[in-house]
């Protein structure tokens, strides 16, 4: 009987420290030879030094953004001047092949300056230092600005933007038509502008691009459908991750982040991304924001 009661207060002291951990607050309360003691000096050392190596993870983090954010400043510079005096090498007269190797100093110079610019996002994204600003505001205010960074590309491929809403008539006459979402609108833009660019950069010239905007119980979106390249089943889901690019499409420009980059600003947010793909059919990227 007196060994029940015993155990049951060692119980109940172990249950405190458990507590008292979670809580953040464990201090040692006994100090002599019992083995609780000596379980509870063992607990202490455990938690201290969980305590460090956490402490030890979030510098290592933010040293890492730090450097990151230092090559981007640095290299800015001289990157800017690289493309800028080949851009006026570019005005002067010159034969076919300088010609050729001015525009392949062009064309890596950008590439490495939007390279740059994606290590700093996906460091900020990936070290969570950074926090999303969401609000709950209009999808279809979100499609139209999307719609409209994407215009420039597609008009030059002769791609045909069909929008399957009426932005004014939807917003600007009867609200209520209007569809809303939680999201973080500047990150969220940019995740989306990523799909629509994509769609335009795998299709033909003269296609049509179609962009929806879809409302469910607890998630409402905006889907973009292409009737270009299309993506195998087996390829879609490596195709969000990092430096991924498809083997066929190795003609066109692109360093592999762009989806990357809108799964990780999408599913920060709470939402996810929805592929649906048949190879030379087309695709169908949904993408689902909390209501
Ligand atoms: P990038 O376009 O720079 O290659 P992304 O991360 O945006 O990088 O896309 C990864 C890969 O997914 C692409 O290389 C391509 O193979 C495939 N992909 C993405 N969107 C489409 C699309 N709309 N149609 C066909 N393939 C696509």
């Amino acid at each position: 009987m007196i060994m029940f009661g015993k155990r049951k207060n060692e119980y109940k002291i172990l249950n405190q420290m458990l507590d008292d951990a979670i809580a953040g607050r464990f201090e040692e309360t006994t100090y002599n030879e019992s083995e609780l003691s000596k379980l509870q000096t063992k607990w202490k050392q455990y938690l201290t030094s969980a305590r460090m190596s956490e402490k030890k993870l979030e510098k290592e983090r933010e040293n890492l953004k730090e450097l990151i954010t230092n090559i981007s400043h640095q290299t800015k510079t001289p990157l800017t001047n690289v493309l800028l005096y080949a851009q006026l090498l570019e005005e002067q007269s010159m034969d076919e092949v300088c010609k050729e190797y001015v525009e392949e100093i062009v064309t890596y110079s950008k590439k490495l300056d939007i390279l740059l610019q994606s290590l700093v996002k996906m460091s900020r994204l990936e070290t969570g230092v950074f926090q999303f600003v969401c609000k709950k505001d209009s999808l279809q205010k979100l499609a139209l600005s999307v719609v409209n960074m994407g215009k420039v590309k597609a008009t030059e491929k002769e791609i045909t933007i069909v929008c399957s809403f009426d932005y004014e008539k939807d917003c600007e006459n009867t609200c209520e038509n209007e569809i809303k979402a939680v999201y973080d609108s500047k990150w969220t833009v940019e995740a989306i502008y990523n799909i629509l660019d994509n769609a335009i950069k795998y299709s033909e010239p003269k296609t049509e691009i179609e962009v929806s905007i879809f409302r469910y119980e607890l998630f409402a979106g905006i889907q973009i459908k292409d009737a270009g390249l299309g993506i195998s089943e087996e390829e879609i889901p490596r195709i969000f991750g990092r430096f991924y690019r498809g083997e066929q499409v190795h003609d066109k420009t692109g360093i592999g982040v762009g989806l990357y980059l809108s799964r990780e600003i999408i599913e920060g947010q709470g939402g996810y991304i929805k592929v649906v793909s048949e190879v030379g059919e087309g695709s169908s990227f949904q993408i689902f924001l909390p209501v």
